[in-house]
């Protein structure tokens, strides 16, 4: 049995029925490596990398003394007009270099959620400056997640998660997740000439961990490019190493004019995101007066975070890490796949990168709708925390995790498998 933390909490947790969770909490104490301790010290497998983002595992010391001497050095300063520091400086140059994008610029965020709304804003307000301000069409998919804030909770394609908000962004539109032809009919029945961008995450996370079906994404792209329509690449998920290279876009052979990043950036050490924002974008901004980007929070190009940011970019180049991801994704898929055949699993997905889910049978979740987070529950009884979706739970672990973990996870899986067909 996993050790419950009983006590009547203050604390608001996202996304959670607090009259479930008031009472009793699972208290995460301490973390090395793949590894999470509760506060009894026993240990789970991280299966989750925290929420998609602890790449190069917990414990790096080297993240930590970076962020110490930086601290020292400079604690927090802006970068807003003409104020700037050195770790932020470097690590937009760095970024830059690695991103696949041509004359990258990068605007530093702290999360994803913002890098989403910021380059959103960007888009419509690039048009704007080609003197097209009726091009504000932002179209994305179904069951696409972007963040909690106003453009990406208006963009988001989980109803769930925009009800009762009120009127949302105008002008957002949701095309099928899996079919090019129904962006293409969109852009017919809006005109290209009233859209400004496309936004798609490579590996569909949050929504229900979906790869992209074979020449889906280039095929979007192809049709955004012969429309004029930016492409925007949500790459929070998919970065630094998780689905094998620094952008999460690389294997299609894609250049996005944006791409939003964050989370496995700095390994979630620290809160940090961004846009590579592709020359053309920019171009309006950086080359002719009088155009200022009216947007930033506070803490963009903090100089503590981006030292964690670097440390940890440090760390994934000399371990080789998104290449781990590349080896690894094999004998994650096909252990998920092991389970195919279980009866309470309807479809396992993932071999796109250390990303994968196991759903959950129709029938199974007809007879209960909270299977899946009671599957969660059940895994993490045997020592391995998964991420319940609504139908699913999904798994993407450190890039670091080491087969024989790997096998772990699987067993863990699929004796909570056993217990929610038994009830
Ligand atoms: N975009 C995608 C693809 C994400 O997966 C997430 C977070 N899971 C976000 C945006 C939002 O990021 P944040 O929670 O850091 O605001």
């Amino acid at each position: 049995m996993s050790s419950l933390h009983q006590r009547e909490t203050s604390l608001w947790h996202p996304f959670a029925d607090m009259s479930a969770v008031r009472d009793e909490q699972f208290c995460v104490a301490r973390a090395e490596g793949v590894w999470v301790y509760d506060q009894q010290g026993r240990r789970y497998l991280d299966g989750t990398a925290g929420l998609w983002y602890c790449n190069a595992g917990h414990g790096r010391t080297e993240i930590v003394d970076a962020v110490a001497r930086q601290m020292r050095e400079l604690d927090t300063y802006f970068v807003f007009n003409d104020v700037t520091n050195p770790p932020a400086e470097q690590l937009a140059d760095r970024l830059a270099g690695l991103a696949p994008v041509d004359d990258a610029k990068i605007f530093l965020t702290t999360g994803g959620g913002e890098s989403v709304d910021t380059a959103a804003k960007l888009a419509r307000l690039y048009w704007v400056h080609q003197g097209r301000p009726e091009r504000t069409h932002i179209l994305s998919r179904g069951n696409a997640y972007h963040g909690t804030n106003g453009m990406g909770t208006s963009i988001g394609g989980i109803e769930a998660n925009q009800a009762g908000f009120g009127r949302l962004v105008p002008d957002t539109e949701r095309v099928d997740r899996d079919d090019a032809e129904s962006l293409r009919e969109a852009i017919e029945r809006i005109g290209a000439d009233r859209i400004a961008a496309f936004f798609a995450e490579p590996v569909m996370g949050a929504g229900g961990l979906y790869p992209p079906k074979p020449g889906y994404l280039e095929a979007v792209a192809k049709i955004c490019a012969e429309h004029d329509i930016l492409f925007v690449a949500d790459s929070v998920i998919c970065g630094f190493g998780r689905v094998g290279g620094w952008f999460g876009v690389e294997r299609w052979g894609l250049r996005p004019d944006m791409i939003t990043f964050a989370k496995g950036v700095t390994s979630g050490y620290l809160p940090l995101g961004g846009v590579v924002v592709g020359g053309r974008v920019a171009e309006p901004f950086w080359r002719q007066p009088g155009h200022p980007f009216r947007h930033g929070p506070t803490y963009s190009g903090h100089p503590s975070v981006a030292a964690a940011a670097l440390a940890n970019l440090d760390i994934l180049e000399r371990e080789e890490l998104p290449a781990r991801a590349d080896a690894l994704e094999r004998p994650l898929h096909e252990g998920l796949l092991s389970l195919a055949d279980h009866p309470a699993v309807g479809e396992v997905r993932g071999g796109t990168g250390l990303l994968g889910a196991v759903e959950l049978a129709p029938d199974v979740l007809a007879a209960d709708p909270g299977a899946a987070a009671r599957l969660q529950r059940a895994v993490r009884d045997r020592g391995v925390i998964v991420r319940p979706l609504a139908k699913a739970v999904a798994v993407s672990p450190p890039l670091t995790v080491a087969e024989s973990e790997i096998d772990l996870l699987v067993q863990a899986l699929r004796e909570g498998l056993d217990e929610v067909t038994t009830g």
